[in-house]
């Protein structure tokens, strides 16, 4: 059984004070759905006041959106797992769009990462996703298969959380359909089948990302292998970011 799960990514949103404003009105809401996982990814600066807020309640875990791909060291400017770790998560974020777009990451950078993110205990949240042109040119399927078999090359799925986030979807409005998401979940469960084993695949929890709110959350989570979302631009109102958990559970 996959505990389904919601994680929140602010990407670079929220100062302090609108951090501790929105875990403080998050976790005002009652009841707090127990049967879902819910993360959330602020920015480095935030995660400490967002722990002190939620110290006491189980209800949410912290992930990093990103980390080093070097354990220590005269990396200035970088953050490692083990500074993650110190400061409260569980979970970090790898591999997103944005990082792949934006920072040049590669699928062999993102490997490294993963790698040091798990020796020193982190989940991983790995991100993957085709293009529009990729989807229009029939790749999709060719794209992912590189990201996941380079991404996770010399690992197996312990702490693994999958996100498909098709590119064209992230932060545009337009979210993939209910059908064209569970075509490529069921891929993604099935190449984690072909090279981790049965059990691995059936156990890995796979979110959708792109384009999530409310109204569009209940009608993708009717699909049998998306196991929760990562949510961007609506999980910055705490508000809309719980509905999309009750919808969840
Ligand atoms: C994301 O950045 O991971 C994301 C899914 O963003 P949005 O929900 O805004 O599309």
């Amino acid at each position: 059984m996959r505990r389904p799960i919601v994680v929140g990514n602010w990407k670079m949103n929220m100062l302090v004070s609108e951090a501790g404003d929105w875990i403080e009105s998050l976790l005002a809401n009652s009841p707090f759905p127990e049967t879902v996982e819910v993360v959330v990814a602020p920015p480095f600066t935030a995660l400490a006041v967002v722990r002190e807020r939620a110290e006491g309640s189980r209800a949410v875990e912290l992930a990093g959106q990103n980390m080093g791909p070097e354990p220590e060291g005269a990396r200035t400017g970088e953050i490692s797992a083990a500074m993650l770790k110190d400061a409260g998560c569980r979970y970090v974020i790898l591999g997103h769009s944005e990082r792949r777009q934006y920072f040049a990451e590669t699928n062999a950078l993102i490997n490294r990462k993963i790698k040091i993110a798990r020796d020193h205990g982190l989940k991983v949240i790995f991100c993957v996703g085709e293009s529009q042109e990729e989807r229009e040119g029939d790749r999709t399927r060719r794209v992912i298969e590189r990201q996941l078999s380079e991404g996770l090359a010399g690992l197996d799925t312990d702490g693994l959380v999958v996100a498909y986030e098709p590119v064209w979807a992230i932060g545009t409005g337009r979210n993939a359909s209910p059908e064209q998401a569970q075509d490529v979940h069921r891929f993604i469960r099935g190449q984690l089948k072909q090279d981790f084993g049965t059990d691995p695949a059936k156990n890995t929890r796979i979110l959708y990302g792109g384009s999530v709110k409310p109204e569009n959350s209940g009608p993708l989570m009717t699909q049998p292998d998306i196991d929760g979302f990562l949510v961007g631009g609506a999980s910055l109102k705490s508000a809309s970011f719980y509905d999309i958990i009750c919808s969840v559970k």
